[in-house]
């Protein structure tokens, strides 16, 4: 049994919660459990072009229907809150500077315009450009590395836009641990100078994602493997920031029921079959998606369909309640491979669930349908 055990669920609110993410959400929150320890909700809005109105309160309503609900989060003990990125904007600022003392991170001040140029010159010469330790102390981008202290402070005041990004190390070998993938190796030099903070006065979803874990006492970062890519970069900011880095855990990804290619948001309704766990109104184009709820589904049946997405327990058993879930969740059962969605099993979980409900439940049930559909009269007589 792990102690102090403190994991996230940390969404955007760029739209509705696709099944992919209700099951981080819901391995999370297994995990947690299993250990006593704390589940939290943080909605990681930096990105305000991507800013969806409905999407926060869609995440909590579907969170709460499944019946995973988080410890702290949201207006809910918000004991190292907020828990909004875009209400943490000061903290991001204040780190990012300390990255930039300790001579971890720079500022650059190259424009859009320069960057593109410098993109198509190498392109011409058919290579990639990569903003790192091949040219960032070359002199043709201009960043506080290659600048006297002076020339940086002049710029700053006069109101030139400049981002930080982080000084990757040079020649080195990182090895890190993924609960589910084993050992990852990988060289730094393979690695491009990411911008930690935008000349919006933002942070990226990087340096956000890694302070508020930090700050949040996050033990275990448990997500999908989409993120992958981002944990050497995370690793290596919190060796530049001397933090304890957490343990990590990547998560396989939801494949089609083909077996080829993620799941999508764009493929629920097309391959007859909800990807989001309620209805979602999209507020722009009016576009109704389904919901598995609105589609008759069970919460306990969806989550005993969603728990076996790439986790098994190693044995015959396949009906599992949320508290038995608990019990036998770990990571040495998470598959590394992608989970095919299955609507047959889907189908399945939720006759096998059908069949263990009693009469008075399924009337409750069935009395909004009813009363939609004007059958008022007949409430008393439909449990018989
Ligand atoms: N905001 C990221 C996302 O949507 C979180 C990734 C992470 O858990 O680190 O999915």
């Amino acid at each position: 049994m792990e102690s102090n055990v403190r994991v996230r669920f940390a969404p955007s609110p760029t739209g509705p919660l696709h099944i992919g993410g209700v099951r981080t959400a819901l391995y999370n929150y297994l995990f947690a459990k299993k250990h006593n320890g704390t589940f939290i909700l943080r909605i990681e809005d930096t990105d305000q072009t991507r800013y969806v109105a409905n999407a926060e309160q869609y995440i909590i309503d579907a969170l709460k229907w499944c019946n995973i609900p988080f410890d702290e989060g949201p207006n809910t003990n918000e004991k190292f809150g907020p828990y909004k990125q875009s209400e943490r904007k000061e903290i991001y600022k204040k780190y990012a500077a300390i990255l930039v003392e300790k001579g971890a991170a720079y500022y650059a001040f190259d424009t859009p315009e320069e960057l593109t140029a410098q993109r198509d010159f190498n392109a011409s010469k058919g290579k990639i450009f990569t903003y790192n330790w091949q040219n960032r102390e070359e002199g043709k981008l201009i960043n506080s590395l290659v600048l006297s202290e002076e020339e940086v402070q002049q710029k700053i005041n006069a109101g030139d836009k400049y981002v930080i990004r982080f000084k990757n190390p040079q020649g080195e070998i990182l090895y890190m641990q993924d609960e589910i993938r084993g050992r990852i190796t990988i060289k730094t030099n393979t690695l491009d100078d990411k911008v930690l903070f935008k000349s919006d006065g933002m942070p990226t979803y990087h340096l956000a994602n890694i302070v508020d874990d930090h700050l949040m006492e996050i033990t275990h970062v448990i997500r999908g493997e989409e993120w992958l890519p981002s944990m050497p970069l995370h690793v290596l900011l919190y060796q530049a920031f001397d933090w304890e880095v957490p343990k990590f855990a990547h998560l396989p990804l939801i494949l089609k029921p083909v077996g080829k290619g993620k799941l999508s948001k764009r493929d629920g309704d097309k391959l007859g079959f909800p990807v989001f766990p309620l209805e979602y109104t999209n507020e722009e184009t009016g576009d109704i998606s389904r919901g598995y709820k609105e589609d008759g589904y069970f919460a306990d049946a969806f989550i005993n369909m969603l728990a076996f997405l790439g986790w098994n327990p190693g044995t015959e058993q396949e009906i599992f309640s949320i508290e038995e879930l608990t019990q036998k969740f770990n990571f040495e059962r998470v598959n590394k491979a992608g989970a095919k969605f299955n609507l047959d099993k889907t189908k399945w979980f939720q006759q096998q669930y059908m069949q263990t409900k009693d009469d008075a439940e399924l009337a409750e049930l069935f009395k909004p349908i009813l009363e939609k559909k004007e059958f008022k009269k007949q409430i008393k007589k439909f449990k018989k």
